[in-house]
């Protein structure tokens, strides 16, 4: 009996928020294009997991999200997809202009594998995917920025200076991701997330995950989400 309500408990799922779109059973009930669908596929991901079937139609039908899951939930697929139909469906844009949409990640490790994600998903598209964080020299990222590419996933130390050294432009960006952001918090990014989201348009979407929600990260999803559903997966936060 124990192991059952365990069992159920790290299941729990809460969703609260205004008019939340219904969660999918499969992959193929949210509509991506049968270039997304193989990638997936090829991934091996047969099915979406519990967080993916609650936050991916509430992300594509525009609304904000605050996404509460243990490591290991597949968070990323969750952002990632939905934020590929997001840049498809914005007009052309021109080079030098991008990035659409930005991930913040707290250490230079969990961007990288972030990145990796990204750029499974978006190559079926033609869509770039620039890494700025620590590992290429700033000269590098400098120029590989000022070629263009839709997609940045950053740390917060290193996407600040990028903007600073005018190496990207966030006036196209519209779709940001504080992944991780308890510990983004945890390592003093407070004041360079503020800033990054204070240079990002307020019709933006945006989307926090956190594995737990400290009074601090709760008071800034207060502040720059816009109506959010708040989804939580299994008893954490
Ligand atoms: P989190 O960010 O919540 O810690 P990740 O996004 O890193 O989780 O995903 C954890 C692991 O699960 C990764 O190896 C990822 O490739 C895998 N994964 C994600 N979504 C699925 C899925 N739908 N089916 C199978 N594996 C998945
Ligand atoms: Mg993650």
């Amino acid at each position: 009996e124990e192991e059952v309500s365990e069992y159920r408990k790290n299941l729990a799922i809460r969703v609260s928020g205004f008019d939340v779109p219904r969660p999918i059973k499969t992959f193929e009930d949210s509509g991506f294009s049968p270039q997304l669908m193989n990638a997936i596929k090829k991934q091996g991901y047969e099915k979406p997991t519990s967080i993916q079937c609650q936050a991916m139609p509430i992300v594509l039908s525009g609304r904000d999200i605050i996404g509460i899951a243990k490591t290991g939930s597949g968070k990323t697929a969750a952002f990632v997809l939905p934020m590929i139909v997001h840049i498809m469906d914005q007009p052309e844009l021109e080079k030098e202009e991008g990035p659409i949409g930005v991930i913040c990640a707290p250490t230079r490790e969990l961007a990288h594998q972030i990145y990796l994600e990204c750029k499974k998903f978006s190559k079926v598209h033609g869509l770039r995917v620039s890494a700025v964080y620590g590992g290429m020299s700033k000269f590098d990222q400098i120029k590989e920025l000022k070629a263009g590419c839709e997609i940045v996933v950053a740390t917060p130390g290193r996407l600040i200076d990028m903007i600073k050294m005018k190496a990207l432009t966030m006036s196209k960006a519209t779709y940001l991701v504080l992944d991780e952001a308890d510990r983004m918090f945890d390592l003093g990014f407070e004041p360079q997330i503020r800033s990054i989201v204070g240079q990002i348009r307020p019709d933006r979407q945006t989307l926090l995950f956190s594995a737990t929600m400290p009074r601090k990260v709760e008071k800034l999803a207060r502040e720059i989400l816009t109506d959010p559903v708040r989804v939580t997966v299994g008893e954490v936060g």
